[in-house]
């Protein structure tokens, strides 16, 4: 025992790595890959908007690690917060009406913020649990109500919900389902307004309402922007058409939050940007910062008036760390932190400074097509043409290439290859400011120049 303690207590680096490759089996990543190349980063530490790694090198964090560190890295006042309440209460159950105070005054705090309606919340650990339990939720809805047979699903190509059960196989990007399949006799597809007009994408949706036949769909499921198919921002009017088609056939609208949700857009839920309201609000990352884990689903007062007077008592769905005490009470204090700090309104500010230099760096180097942003959430789109939209194949890796430029420069982005696409996504922290926006344009530019150079040398 003493012997393991010395030998990993004063692991090297390169010993790091081997037990890395030999026992941490990642998330979504290529095995092969870590095998063979070992470990991408080691972050060490992070403060504000940068991490450092093992070797000291420091890095902008320009995804908020995976959407989802709002106020940035070092953050005393949440780690102080969970160490009192762990102190206090570190956990207890919220199962059979025990309760707790972080947990009652989240959930009336998240009821607050979000739109008109949507009053009662459902504590989960994360995105997958959280999509998993809208869809059972709401088919529980309709059952309840003597409609069984409302049990499908609509959710839009390229969208990502998750990796549980239903959440995969409600995401719309085959690779997932290939794993270990998907329920597709259940979950259904439409093409995503991307490319497309409103008036489009919105008969392709009723298209897909009629042949599955509405009387059996239960919701219809979206992330306001797709962040995961390629930070995909629809029409300014996509969304009022969806609520507007939801409702002339009774279907319910569910409104995947958890990359958009708590002011990553400019607003503090994504779908506030074209003030629609959904019957239901699923969240997570941002909540707590990603500094402890904590997700969930918001209801409409008409859905839990359902619940309420017809589910002869008990819920048979929950999750041990649903309404986690110490989750609760860092994703309080990290709600009052975006508020306090004006977090919201400096993502809306930021955003547009983002978009400024994105279409400043379009406007000089030419395998630059769309550019585009909503809040901190954007995205610069590679082509061979953009003028006609011709992409590069997907042998030239175009925006690999730019995100290893970017990774060299200390700068950690996400690039999308999906469907023939080089999409460069960007989620920086919502504390970021003017210079530090300018910084990561200076390198962005200085990676896409590289590589549209290295394309001429081809
Ligand atoms: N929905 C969306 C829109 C997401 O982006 C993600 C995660 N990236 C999830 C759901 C799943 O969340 P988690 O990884 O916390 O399960």
């Amino acid at each position: 025992r003493g012997v393991i303690n010395n030998r990993t207590g004063g692991a090297a680096l390169d010993n790091l790595i081997e037990l890395d490759k030999k026992h941490f089996l990642h998330p979504t990543t290529s095995i092969q890959q870590q095998q063979e190349q070992g470990v991408k980063l080691l972050a060490e530490s992070g403060q504000g908007i940068y991490l450092k790694d093992r070797d000291g090198k420091t890095y902008i964090d320009a995804m908020s690690s995976l959407w989802n560190v709002h106020i940035g890295h070092g953050r005393e006042e949440l780690a102080d917060t969970a160490a009192a309440q762990m102190k206090k209460l570190a956990f207890s159950s919220a199962f059979s009406s025990f309760s707790h105070e972080p947990g009652i005054r989240l959930a009336e705090k998240i009821a607050k913020l979000a739109p008109e309606d949507l009053n009662a919340v459902f504590f989960t650990s994360g995105g997958s649990e959280s999509n998993d339990s809208a869809i059972k939720l709401v088919r529980h809805y309709w059952k309840i109500q003597g409609k069984p047979n409302r049990r499908k699903i609509v959710a839009l190509k390229r969208g990502y919900h998750g990796v549980a059960s239903a959440s995969t196989s409600a995401t719309g990007i085959p690779e997932f389902w290939e794993m270990a399949g998907h329920m597709k006799d259940d979950f259904f597809h439409a093409a995503t307004p991307y490319r497309s007009t409103t008036q489009e994408a919105i008969a392709c949706l009723r298209e897909k309402f009629e042949s599955e036949g509405p009387d059996t769909i239960a919701a219809f499921m979206a992330e306001p922007i797709q962040g995961a198919g390629g930070v995909l921002i629809p029409q300014d009017d996509y969304f009022t058409e969806v609520r507007k088609l939801c409702d002339e056939y009774g279907i319910l609208f569910i409104a995947d939050e958890v990359i958009t949700g708590f002011g990553r857009t400019g607003t503090m839920f994504g779908l506030q940007n074209w003030e629609v309201v959904p019957d239901v609000i699923t969240f997570a990352k941002g909540v707590t910062s990603g500094y402890i884990p904590l997700g969930g689903v918001v209801v409409s007062d008409a859905i839990h008036n359902v619940l309420k007077q017809k589910s002869k008592g008990t819920l048979f769905h929950g999750f041990t760390y649903s309404g986690h005490p110490t989750a609760a009470a860092v994703g309080l204090k990290n709600i009052e932190l975006i508020e306090k700090e004006g977090l919201v309104e400096n993502s809306r500010k930021m955003g547009g400074k983002l978009l400024e230099g994105f279409k400043r760096i379009k406007d000089d180097l030419e395998i630059v097509g769309e550019v585009r942003a909503k809040g901190l959430l954007g995205a610069v789109e590679l082509m061979k043409n953009p003028e006609t939209n011709e992409s590069f194949s997907k042998e030239q890796k175009v925006a690999p290439r730019v995100i290893e430029e970017l990774h060299q420069r200390g700068v950690i982005c996400r690039s999308v290859t999906y469907e023939s696409t080089d999409i460069i996504c960007f989620a920086p922290p919502l504390i970021i400011n003017e210079r530090q926006v300018e910084e990561i344009i200076d390198h962005l530019y200085q990676s896409i120049s590289a590589v549209q150079e290295q394309l001429k040398a081809l």
